[in-house]
Formats: structure tokens, sequence, C-alpha cells
């Protein structure tokens, strides 16, 4: 994994590595099923299109539904 890669994982704590896929996801779609019909990068696919990645990443970030989720995920722990 390349320094920029392993950055994002640090600094972005809803990015997870899959090793199977070489690809991160949201892991808050993974447990919580994020349905967010316009973004599938970082969700139903893993991103592993290095050069485009921090794209997906703030876009899917920036998104109601990954938002709406964080909460829930917050709350789940606060629980
Ligand atoms: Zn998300």
């Amino acid at each position: 994994m390349r320094k920029a890669q392993a950055a994002w994982l640090t600094s972005t704590i809803w990015l997870r590595y899959s090793v199977s896929a070489d690809g991160v996801y949201c892991v808050s779609w993974y447990l919580f099923g994020e349905r967010d019909p316009r973004c599938k990068a970082l969700t139903k696919s893993a991103v592993s299109d290095w050069s485009n990645a921090k794209t997906f990443i703030d876009k899917h970030g920036d998104s109601e539904y990954h938002t709406q989720q964080s909460f829930v995920a917050q709350n789940l722990i606060v629980v």
C-alpha cells in the first residue's frame, strides 16, 4: 500500500481496506447497509483506482446518506 493510501486510512475513520478486494470500502455501509443510489463506489464495490480514490472518498464522505449512517453508527456506540 502506498504512503498516500495509508494516510487516507488514518485520517478517514470510516474507511477500511479490504485485502481480498485490494481496495477500500466505507465501514458504515459494510455494517449498516447504507443505500445511496448515486454512489456505488466505496459501498457496493471497493475503490482500488488509487489515482481517483481521493475524489471518491471526498464525494462519499460529503453525501447525505453517508452522513446519516455515520450518525446512526455513532449513536449505536454511545448506547
Ligand atoms: Zn459511507
